[in-house]
């Protein structure tokens, strides 16, 4: 397909927060949340004297993210440092990885909606240190900073131009996110600021190749954010150039507040920043034979994942792509597989009751505390008829009010269903003598009411009744009163 005139361009910068206990250069923690200014040292507040030391944990976390999105991991990388002023940069430079960063050449492929293959080259990813933050809305008239994200550290993931569109973009970032979290390397939240995304956009001036000026929009930090900027922002530039005008360079922010794009700067140039390596940190050099022991770790991507549940299960593509959402998810449905024996039966359960009881305690996957041999066993008790399907959802909620087993459930609560004769004549009693008007009716000929006096049974019973066994009783006890 080729390009045309109008057609947006677009491509990301990303920077995702590694999952470190401690920041980049120094042992401070990177936990989020803590009292401003608490979690500072000499080396992240630029003291003087103090000295960097890299941390090997951010080192190993970049490497798997790079592999991961099928780079060329650089044997010898350089940390250089980018100077400018802010009151959020105490050292008045980030340290960053500029000409020589410690990976380039990649490529990330996702499933769009429509079936469709969208594949983005990664341009590079390199590492670097967060800086702090400024807080506009603590004091009327002053801005406030916090320095505890300072030197925390990032990897920044830069895409080529080859999004065309919001809606792709959106759905490029998700994917890259549940990429990022089945890896481990960032949590990836969005709200905490451990995903930000810069996007920068152009449209197309022509049929040809030919691209044309950009702007970017920073402070995207939501999906629908990304989506809704991008679909302003491309139809300004559309508009100014239907005028005869031209797009400027420059550097946009998103209020998600208003809904709106503001200007932040005319947009800077590289050698503003005066870029040079930084003399207090030697070169990273990653042996080859390391970065070939990370990619040989590295676990089956979502993409993968989802594909093989098809195949190896025999899932509907819709529930494939449910039941891999998360790795939790995805780790919790193979456990149930194993456990339960029937694929299909297990997709039932944790697509429906399982997903739904996680939703309503607000609970992620990962802190689900439903085992898989115990949904096995509710499996188990629904088909060998002890409790119907109803009531096995009820014993697996109760499962997670109480933390006992479903039998123990069952047993305790007196769930098993009742197909014992007597049991079930004293409930076929009540029904029928509660609805005179009803039993008429049937003996008059309307013996579609038959399931009305069942489904009476069964909510008398609270559905412990054996539904085969009522409807047997009722109709004979029906037939005897008829005579
Ligand atoms: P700059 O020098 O302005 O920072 P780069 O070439 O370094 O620009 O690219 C930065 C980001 O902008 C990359 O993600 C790249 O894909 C994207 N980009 C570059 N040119 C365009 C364009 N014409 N339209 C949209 N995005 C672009
Ligand atoms: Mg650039």
């Amino acid at each position: 397909m080729g390009a045309s005139a109008g057609e947006p361009v677009i491509g990301l910068e990303v920077h995702v927060q590694l999952r470190t206990e401690e920041k980049l250069f120094c042992a401070d923690s990177t936990a989020f949340g803590a009292d401003p200014n608490t979690h500072v040292c000499p080396v992240c507040l630029g003291l003087p004297g103090a000295l960097p030391v890299l941390n090997s944990d951010a080192v190993e976390l970049a490497l798997r993210t790079a592999l991961a999105l099928g780079c060329t991991i650089h044997e010898t990388s350089i940390f250089a440092r980018k100077n400018y002023f802010y009151p959020d940069l105490p050292k008045g430079y980030q340290v960053s990885q500029f000409e020589r960063p410690l990976a380039t050449d990649g490529r990330f492929t996702v499933d769009r909606e429509d079936g469709e293959e969208l594949s983005v080259r990664i341009r590079r990813i390199h590492m670097e240190e967060d800086a702090g933050k400024s807080i506009h809305d603590r004091f009327p008239s002053a801005t406030a900073v916090d320095l505890n994200r300072t030197g925390v550290p990032l990897v920044e993931i830069v895409t080529e131009p080859d999004l065309g569109s919001p809606e792709d973009t959106r759905a490029f970032l998700q994917a890259l996110k549940r990429h990022l979290e089945y890896l481990d390397v960032s949590d990836c939240n969005m709200e905490e600021g451990s995903l930000r995304v810069d996007a920068n956009v152009s449209v197309r001036p022509g049929s040809g190749q030919e691209l044309g000026t950009k702007t970017e929009l920073k402070n995207l930090n939501s999906f629908s954010g990304v989506e809704k900027a991008l679909r302003q922002e491309v139809e300004r530039q559309r508009r100014i150039v239907s005028e005869g005008g031209e797009v400027e360079h420059e550097t946009l922010l998103w209020d998600a507040g208003r809904s709106e794009i503001r200007t932040m700067r005319s947009k800077e140039e590289s050698h503003d920043y005066r870029y040079f390596p930084d003399p207090d940190l030697p070169p990273l050099v990653v042996d080859p034979a390391r970065a070939e022991e990370v990619r040989r770790g590295l676990p089956e991507p979502p993409r993968e994942r989802k594909r093989r549940f098809v195949t190896q299960y025999g899932l509907p593509e819709y529930d494939a792509g449910v039941l891999t959402g998360s790795r939790a998810l995805a780790h919790f449905f193979e456990d149930a597989v194993r456990e339960v024996g029937d694929p299909k039966a297990a997709s039932n359960w944790v697509m429906g009751p399982v997903l739904q009881e996680a939703n309503q305690r607000e609970l992620e996957m990962a802190d689900f505390p439903l085992t898989a041999e115990s949904l096995a066993q509710v499996v188990e008790l629904v088909e060998e008829g002890t409790v119907s399907h109803r009531v096995g959802r009820q014993v697996l909620g109760r499962v997670l009010d109480t933390g006992r087993s479903p039998r123990e459930v069952v047993e305790e609560e007196g769930l098993a269903q009742v197909s014992d004769a007597s049991a079930l004549e004293e409930w076929v009693s009540q029904v029928l003598s509660g609805h005179p008007d009803e039993v008429e009716r049937y003996r008059a000929g309307e013996e579609k009411l038959l399931g009305f006096f069942v489904g009476q049974i069964m909510r008398l019973s609270q559905g412990r009744a054996d539904p085969k066994e009522a409807n047997r009783v009722v109709r004979e006890a029906l037939q005897r009163q008829g005579a």
